[in-house]
């Protein structure tokens, strides 16, 4: 019986959740940050699968977690942007000279039509808005906040929840929205909002690659946040591939 943690919070982890659920040879535990309610409430303790939600303190908390659960692999399906636990991952299961495995989502790559602004990061995407536009902010809530001090452009932030009040941004508007891949509904929504550009991160996935067929169809300036780096570990791209790397390991 090997024992797996699975770094989740990914539409890609919940299905390899399925996928290993009806499995007898393995226990897996799934980790989540527990970042929205509807990730806490989606949780299924089917099969093999059990779930714990919240940090577990910094890699060597991750160190200890993984020592008293006698876990024999890591798999690593978390959202490209989540960095922090990715880092840790790596210092954990390194220092414990444990198997770790990172499903790494494939970028975004602008076409010959987009009108994409690559920034490195959040701030750099803030300094190259242009004043007096209207942008959809489609970043999540966690970050949304700090485009606020643009008091000179407006905003329609989008994300799954609603920002907490006291981070709303006060020259915009909210709608909540979880995207599905569905271009005609992106497109009508830049075009009821008028919206002059589109702010995203780089993460990856076809449900969120609609709004950017969106933004190309209408000739919309796309600013694209690119990734945080990550570490150096062995990589897939997809699911099959990290299954049949675990099922031969
Ligand atoms: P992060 O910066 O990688 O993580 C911050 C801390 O949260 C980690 O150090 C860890 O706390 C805890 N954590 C994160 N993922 C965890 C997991 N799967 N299991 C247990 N603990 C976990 O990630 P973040 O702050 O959650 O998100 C950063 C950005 O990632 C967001 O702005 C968003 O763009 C994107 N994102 C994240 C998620 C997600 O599920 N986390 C989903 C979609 C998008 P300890 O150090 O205490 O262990």
């Amino acid at each position: 019986m090997k024992r797996i943690l699975l770094l989740g919070g990914t539409t890609e982890a919940r299905q390899l959740e399925a996928e290993l659920s009806s499995r007898s040879d393995y226990e897996v535990i799934v980790s989540l940050a527990g970042r929205t309610k509807a990730t806490r409430n989606r949780i299924d303790n089917a099969g093999c699968i059990t779930h714990r939600i919240g940090g577990f303190g910094g890699a060597d908390g991750l160190c200890d977690f993984l020592r008293n659960n006698e876990i024999d692999v890591v798999l690593d399906v978390t959202h490209p942007f989540a960095d922090q636990i990715s880092w840790n991952a790596h210092k954990a299961a390194t220092s414990l000279n444990l198997p770790l495995l990172r499903l790494q989502r494939p970028i975004w790559q602008p076409q010959a039509e987009d009108r994409w602004i690559s920034s490195p990061d959040m701030a750099h995407a803030i300094n190259a808005l242009e004043t007096g536009k209207r942008y959809l902010l489609a970043i999540g809530r966690q970050e949304a906040h700090h485009f606020a001090t643009r008091t000179d452009c407006w905003f329609l932030s989008r994300s799954i929840e609603p920002l907490p009040q006291y981070q709303q941004i006060p020259n915009g508007e909210q709608i909540l929205y979880q995207p599905d891949g569905d271009v005609f509904t992106e497109r009508e929504i830049l075009a009821t909002h008028a919206i002059d550009g589109v702010i995203c991160k780089n993460s990856g996935g076809e449900s969120g690659f609609a709004k950017l067929k969106a933004a190309r169809d209408l000739g919309l300036i796309v600013h694209m946040i690119e990734r945080p780096s990550c570490p150096a570990c062995n990589q897939v791209n997809t699911i099959q591939d990290m299954l049949l790397w675990l099922y031969s390991s």
